[in-house]
């Protein structure tokens, strides 16, 4: 099943993507969803997150698109860093196999070698992970110059694959005029000849558009895309991405998909995800979590987190409201940083690099930490809570990590040996998920009530091992470390402060609806416990 896109990007698609993913996987079929990139980049890890959003972490350690976020939690299933494929991955494949002399006394072109590697790649990935149906998005809008080699492969699968087993979806952008509210086609017609104008002719075409697509415009959409009227969908803004799903099956969107494919209709089990949904509606109890970080003006940078707050404030009732707080804007004095204190709830010392920013996060560190409010860091908040508590419960002076001052006089936090030689900076940090072992009777422990827990990595940086029995002598707990003995989990004792926890770990890469993450439950759970008090 192919997805692309026409008008604009950010149309959309991913969220069809995964939520066709989810309509078909409660069919009972067996889904697997791929993002395909048509950037030279080899993955999303070499990519600053003001271009292109937040970098999803695969459980094998893919640094992939923040589609794959999508995917995972809306199918509730850990996809591979083979389901995030790049031009660059295509490229570097093809100029590989040809040094090795693979196509010895061939011309390679762009036409049959870079097709074909792409068509391998999706039929390997389809084989090896046995699913019924693969969905593949195809990255960027329908008329790019660097996205033609994938289109070109997806209608060479439609001849292939035979009649019945391809489905071509295109979703575009209906935008209503501010001026005469009308709900304009013309863009949706032009996209579509686009996708002709390449050869592919779409299935089904999904209409994002602000309210409910008029029947005129789906007529006339119908027309000129010449598709029976019920093959054009509306997918017209709701209150959440988690009720598009929904919006979809009420128009029967999968069972038209299923027809095409010549699979049986099989009626759909939604009830957790409706119940969630509800939950997600219900939840008004509003708890101000303040959000500290450094791409705060681009919301995609951190939405990982964002999603798992608001899993997390479905089950407990709780609407997560958040306070974007540019950790820049603090050292510029243009925020209150006190008054910001007093409203927020709680607080997030978002992930990071680098080391602009680094101190105004340190102060917000010091002050939510001195107000006794819930505090989580996470990679990068996590260390600069450690640096915090270096400098200011330690005495440590001038402590920092070397990320940021390479000749401080307190290391605290220093880079990973492992990462010492190293030469090539993608893909080569710390990634992926991998074992934690946690401290009975800490924080940490009672929320997740296992000894052992499995998060996902993505940092070069970690707690100096010389520094922790100092650390310790003065309070902070580490309540996880990994096998080898790095910490991976800091907290403060719950007499000291109700919840001050740092992850090494991004845990927020494995929330999902039904099952929120444990730290962001925590954190909401303490934040809850703090506004009941106050009241
Ligand atoms: N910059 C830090 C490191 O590399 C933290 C990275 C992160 O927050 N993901 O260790």
């Amino acid at each position: 099943m192919f997805i692309t896109g026409g008008v604009l990007s950010s149309v959309g698609k991913g969220i069809v993507t995964a939520s066709l993913g989810l309509l078909l996987k409660s069919r009972g079929y067996n889904v697997g969803a791929v993002k395909i990139d048509p950037y030279i980049n080899v993955d999303a890890g070499t990519m600053n997150p003001f271009a292109h959003g937040e970098v999803f972490v695969t459980e094998d350690g893919g640094e992939t698109d923040l589609d794959l976020g999508h995917y995972e939690r809306f199918l509730n299933q850990n996809l591979s860093k083979e389901h995030n494929i790049t031009a660059g991955k295509v490229y570097l494949s093809v100029i590989e196999k040809e040094r090795k002399g693979e196509y010895l006394g061939q011309t390679v072109q762009v036409i049959p070698h870079v097709t074909d590697e792409i068509k391998d790649r999706l039929r390997s990935l389809a084989g090896e992970t046995g699913v019924d149906i693969l969905i593949v998005e195809i990255g960027g809008t329908v008329g790019d110059i660097e996205g033609l080699p994938f289109l070109e492969a997806i209608r060479q699968m439609k001849m292939e694959e035979g009649d019945g087993n391809t489905v071509f979806i295109h979703v575009a952008l209906a935008p209503v005029l501010s001026t005469t509210g009308e709900q304009k086609t013309k863009p949706v017609q032009h996209s579509v000849q686009e996708l002709r104008r390449i050869g592919i002719q779409p299935d089904i075409v999904v209409v994002r558009t602000s309210r409910p697509l008029e029947p005129e415009a789906r007529r006339k959409i119908a027309l000129h895309s010449t598709l029976p009227v019920d093959m054009v969908i509306s997918n017209h803004d709701v209150d959440t991405i988690y009720r598009v799903p929904l919006v979809l099956e009420e128009q029967g969107f999968s069972s038209k998909v299923l027809a095409r494919l010549r699979l049986e209709e099989r009626s759909a089990d939604l009830d957790g995800w409706v119940k969630f949904v509800e939950a997600l509606d219900r939840a008004s109890a509003p708890i101000r979590i303040a959000m500290i970080g450094k791409y705060t003006k681009l919301r995609d940078s951190y939405i990982s987190i964002v999603e798992a707050l608001k899993h997390a404030g479905a089950k407990l009732g709780l609407r997560p409201s958040l306070i974007w707080v540019e950790s820049t804007d603090i050292e510029h004095g243009m925020v209150d940083l006190d008054s910001i204190v007093d409203e927020a709830d709680a607080a997030i010392i978002l992930p990071g690099f680098g080391r602009r920013g680094t101190e105004g996060k340190i102060e917000a560190i010091r002050l939510f930490r001195e107000a006794r409010k819930p505090l989580l860091g996470i990679c990068f908040g996590m260390q600069l809570t450690v640096v915090e508590y270096a400098r200011n419960v330690l005495g440590l002076d001038g402590a920092n990590s070397t990320e940021l001052d390479p000749n401080t006089r307190h290391p605290v936090i220093d880079l990973l040996p492992s990462q010492r030689n190293i030469d090539r900076l993608g893909g080569s940090m710390r990634l992926g998920a991998s074992p934690i072992h946690l401290k009975p009777g800490t924080l940490a422990y009672s929320l997740y009530s296992r000894p052992v827990i499995h998060e996902r990595h993505r940092h070069r940086y970690e707690v100096n091992e010389k520094y922790r029995p100092m650390l310790e002598d003065a309070g902070l707990i580490v309540s996880g470390e990994s096998p080898e003995g790095l910490v991976e989990i800091i907290e403060l004792d719950r007499r000291e402060h109700p919840f001050l926890l740092g992850t090494q770990p991004h845990p927020e890469y494995k929330s999902r609806p039904l099952s929120p993450s444990p730290v962001f439950l925590g954190l909401l759970e303490a934040a809850s416990q703090r506004v009941k008090l106050a009241h």
